[in-house]
């Protein structure tokens, strides 16, 4: 019996419930692929599924749109798996167990994967219908985006004749998104040598701080603990006299360091102890908004290595003190969008060398270039190299684009107020996709879901209704 049934738009309810059935975690995504491709045969359409299992289903027009020009119905097929501590559900090999309630669809104990089946089951229920109006339709369903955008980035496009996207993988009702960050991990690393010196080792740490998203919460003021550390060294190292012996902090690229720590050998430990107490002063004031907790500890502790030398100490300090963090351009086109930042994320000390790794994300695919740059140039200078990974275009803001006037106006008569444009600063599958069809005018919208990557996941019922009529009704209108 069907939990769904009754619920509108019936077909697209029906499709969600039936998607539900398979295990479609990231990573675990074949038994989804799979039926996807069977459905698009069953139906005699053109199907293309890719060693990665991305399946791209291809429908032409209905009557009278024959020679309209296509459009992209895309968005992904594997879902986060999150379920409750008591739940007992292997959600690797059972479907889910769904449940509407008031103007909501979950699923008991677990994730309900609305982002992003909800778009797959859209998909569906356009494929499947006979009776919905719509130029040439190519459905792009892609695998494992939520580890990193993997199906995206490998995927295929030659041969796809749309130029228009629709994109169903935004969770707030009401935003159109209209460009987003593309980025990349970025590692200097320096090598050092280290040597005997006569001083008192001393532990440093910089701790208390927020933290946060290195991508949308990178312009709030927040600091960065690495970056902290590295000046209370300096100031410490010139009063103290000394060396550094190791520094770290952060643990992932992509999030904003909320602590650090570094080994010292000092000459002078009282006067490096009182200088930690006064830079703690001075961050209090310097961050008294965003991030008023910061606290600098410093004590004595054991040498478990030798020191670096001279010269590799003051590399190390210029690489913290040099290199440029946080935001580096804001937007002139949209307002408030930080355009181009980085992210020192993660610091490591091992015997011969320091490394520290930066997120970079740009808005401006040209800007982002030029902060890589900058890092390639910085760690030349300090006799080491720069290695790149993970390099993701921006989607990249049109100021014009027919395809989002065309929805502007569609949601404007059907909502009674225009919808909020946004440009966000952090990655989506779009950008991939811009990326591989040049011109692709795109917007990314979706249905209204809340708590999502979480066994709170819920999805609003009536929002699927409205976001479904601003779908059907931008197709009719694209003859
Ligand atoms: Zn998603």
């Amino acid at each position: 019996m069907a939990v769904l049934e009754g619920l509108e738009p019936r077909s697209v309810f029906h499709w969600f419930e039936e998607l539900c059935r398979i295990p479609h975690g990231s990573g675990n995504t074949r038994a989804i692929s799979d039926y996807l491709a069977a459905f698009g045969r069953r139906r005699g359409l053109a199907v293309r599924q890719d060693a990665l299992g991305n399946v791209i289903l291809t429908k032409p027009g209905t009557p009278g749109y024959e020679n309209a020009p296509a459009v992209m119905l895309q968005g992904h097929m594997d879902m986060v798996c999150v379920k409750e501590p008591d739940c007992p559900k292997d959600m690797a090999r059972e479907g889910l167990d769904l449940a509407a309630e008031g103007d909501t669809v979950y699923a008991r104990g677990t994730t309900l994967g609305a982002d992003d089946g909800i778009a797959v089951a859209m998909a569906l229920a356009l494929l499947d219908s006979r009776d919905i109006p719509h130029p040439p339709l190519e459905v792009v369903l892609t695998v494992d985006e939520e580890i990193g955008m993997l199906g995206a980035s490998g995927i295929d496009l030659t041969g796809l004749e749309s130029r228009l996207l629709i994109n169903l993988d935004s969770e707030v009702e009401g935003v159109f998104t209209a460009g987003c960050a593309g980025g990349a991990r970025a590692e200097i690393s320096v090598p050092v040598k280290r040597e005997d010196f006569l001083g008192e080792t001393i532990k440093i740490s910089v701790s208390g701080l927020v933290g946060g998203h290195s991508g949308i919460e990178i312009d709030r003021g927040r600091a960065n603990a690495v970056v902290l550390l590295g000046r209370v060294l300096y100031a410490a190292l010139q009063e103290g006299g000394g060396r550094i012996v190791a520094v770290s902090g952060g643990g992932m690229d992509n999030a904003i360091p909320a602590s650090a720590e570094a080994a010292v050998a000092v000459t002078d430990a009282e006067k490096a102890l009182a200088v930690c107490r006064e830079m703690e002063r001075i961050f209090r004031r310097e961050y008294a908004v965003g991030d008023g907790n910061v606290t600098v500890a410093a004590g004595p502790c054991q040498a478990d290595a030798l020191p670096l030398d001279a010269d590799s100490s003051r590399r190390v300090l210029a690489l913290l003190q040099c290199a440029p963090n946080g935001v580096q351009e804001m937007s002139r086109e949209v307002e408030g969008l930080v355009q181009t930042s980085l992210n020192l994320g993660i610091l490591t000390t091992d015997s011969d060398s320091v490394r520290a790794c930066f997120c970079v994300r740009s808005n401006v695919n040209s800007q982002k270039d030029m902060l890589l740059q900058r890092l390639e140039l910085l760690s030349g200078l300090l006799g080491g190299e720069l290695s790149i990974s993970g390099s993701y275009p921006a989607w990249e803001y049109r100021a014009d684009s027919p395809l989002r006037a065309l929805m502007t106006e569609v949601f404007t008569e059907q909502y009674g107020h225009a919808p909020t444009v946004e440009v966000i600063h952090a990655g989506v599958e779009c950008g991939l996709l811009a990326d591989k069809l040049p011109g692709l005018d795109g917007v990314s919208i979706g249905p209204e879901l809340t708590q999502i990557h979480t066994p709170r996941e819920r999805m609003h019922i009536a929002s699927v209704r409205r976001t479904w009529r601003l779908v059907t009704e931008t197709l009719r209108r694209l003859r």
